[in-house]
């Protein structure tokens, strides 16, 4: 019997499902059980055509129809999102083996978010009036033309929704390959934007490995490149676009630290500490992974985190009462657990946690390390997986001068009583998206993105909106054209 994650077809090509099994075959596995439920096919050349050419003939119209008409078809998509949660919530669990009771809130109800929010921007898009004496300049706000989206696998719904909204609020047309690991997702999308009234060839969606996403992004007729993946893959895709002066946004991966002073509400950083590292098991680009405790108040953090980590629920992540899922493949939890043997290792001292949980699927236990020092490699690299180093410091300038000391900069966070101090460190530490008393808020309202390796441009809020447009300034003279000759 066909599973109900099995989607009709592999890509969504010009308003419909198409089909084509020369494609390499992608199994999609869930993470819970091992167990294969669903097939999709990479998209061969002619598939990659269809949706380019496709998408490019699309946009001339979209481009020019009202913003607020645009606005319009994206706030009916949230609607039609939000109807659909449940639905579309036990598809993002399929996809990724993360707990139903997250999906159910973090997922197709942040698209919808995303749908909503760019939706109502769209009337709002105007240029500006520039006097010069008689004269006057004007610029208009245009759409960038064909825009490419290239996705991770932890949030295949969010991130085709956080790329797609944006791109089409502006009046691009999108092409949009998930994850080969969470391929579902993104067809629902692509579903949803056409029944709610986007025309047919606006957000296409193919299916395929890095290779599929190298050929969109160094086709010609593509105008910009969005990425969320890891470092190595996005200075691949970066060179690629720059060689085509394509626009980009990268969306990449972290290692962001975790500042908790002596003064800090233990409860609400040893929460902070949670949300930061083991929400969807770990597999968050923001995480906050280096965790810097004063030393102060070391021991009752790990007391009261080894408690509360202790509480988490693995389980079958269709129940609502598990709370903590399976890594989203094999290799992932392999790899997972090699960085939990290097910590071993390398002498960190295990709190809690620390192997594979004993049931069947890719779960990997919360796993904290503590006495962690800056040299060891759990404190270096990104992991993507539920392991957590907490390292000691003493003053605010050792501790500003360590987190900083990372290639990568997409998130940081302090936990303090003292707002000034909050703010004072906040200001040195170099990451794009930072928060004070909280961790891993990411409200479509607010920027997201990094800085240094982590990343280029942002998403969400307004600034997405600069980062899939381009202005085109307008002189006007009104009186007559001196001339040398
Ligand atoms: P990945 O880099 O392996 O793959 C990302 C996407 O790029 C996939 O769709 C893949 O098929 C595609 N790809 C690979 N090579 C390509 C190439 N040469 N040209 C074009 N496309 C290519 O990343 P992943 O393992 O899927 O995801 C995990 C990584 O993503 C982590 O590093 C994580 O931090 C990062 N991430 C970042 C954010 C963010 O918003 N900053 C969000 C989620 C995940």
């Amino acid at each position: 019997m066909t599973h109900p994650a099995q989607p009709k077809a592999s890509h969504f090509i010009n308003g419909a499902y198409v089909e084509d099994t020369a494609g390499t075959p992608i199994p999609v596995i869930y993470a819970a059980t091992g167990e294969q439920i669903a097939t999709v096919y990479a998209a061969t050349p002619a598939i990659v055509e269809k949706a380019l050419s496709t998408a490019k003939e699309a946009q001339k119209a979209w481009g020019k129809m009202t913003g607020t008409e645009r606005g319009r078809i994206l706030r009916r998509a949230a609607d039609i999102m939000r109807e659909r949660n449940h639905e579309l919530s036990v598809l993002e669990t399929y996809d990724t083996g993360k707990p139903l009771q997250e999906t159910l809130v973090a997922d197709a109800t942040s698209g919808a978010d995303a749908l909503e929010y760019f939706g109502g921007l769209a009337g709002s898009l105007t240029g500006e009036h520039i006097p010069m004496g008689r004269d006057w300049v004007y610029t208009v706000r245009e759409a960038l033309g064909l825009c490419v989206g290239i996705g991770a696998w932890n949030y295949p719904t969010q991130i085709a929704c956080w790329k797609g909204a944006p791109a089409l609020a502006c009046g691009n047309s999108m092409v949009f390959k998930p994850s080969e690991t969470t391929p579902l997702c993104a067809l629902k999308v692509a579903e949803i934007l056409h029944e709610a009234g986007l025309p047919a060839g606006l957000y296409n969606v193919i299916q395929g490995m890095g290779d599929v996403g190298a050929a969109l992004v160094t086709d010609p007729r593509v105008d910009k490149v969005s990425l969320t993946g890891s470092v190595p893959t996005g200075k691949k895709v970066y060179a690629a676009a720059a060689a085509g002066m394509k626009h980009v946004t990268m969306e990449l991966g972290g290692k962001s630290p975790l500042i908790i002073f002596d003064d800090a509400d233990v409860e609400n950083a040893v929460g902070g500490a949670i949300n930061g590292n083991f929400y969807s098991s770990g597999q968050v680009c923001s995480n906050g992974t280096r965790v810097f405790v004063q030393k102060g108040i070391k021991e009752k953090f790990l007391a009261r985190l080894a408690e509360r980590t202790g509480a988490a629920v693995l389980g079958d992540p269709q129940d609502e009462a598990t709370n903590f899922g399976p890594m989203v493949t094999e290799n992932q939890m392999n790899i997972v657990l090699g960085y939990i043997e290097k910590g071993k290792e390398e002498g960190a001292r295990l709190i809690c946690g620390g192997k594979r949980a004993d049931m069947d699927g890719f779960f990997v236990e919360p796993t904290v390390f503590a006495d962690v020092t800056d040299d060891m490699t759990i404190a270096r690299e990104e992991i993507f997986g539920p392991v957590m180093s907490v390292l000691d410091f003493d003053t605010e300038e050792e501790v500003i001068a360590r987190a900083n000391d990372t290639e990568f900069g997409l998130s940081a966070g302090v936990f303090t009583n003292d707002f000034s101090r909050a703010h004072r460190v906040i200001a040195q530490l170099e990451a794009g998206s930072c928060f004070i008393n909280s961790y891993n808020d990411a409200p479509v309202e607010a920027p997201f993105g990094g800085v240094k390796a982590s990343g280029v441009g942002r998403e969400n809020s307004k600034e997405a909106i600069k980062h899939f447009s381009q202005v085109k300034s307008v002189y006007v003279r009104m009186g007559d054209v001196e001339a040398a000759f």
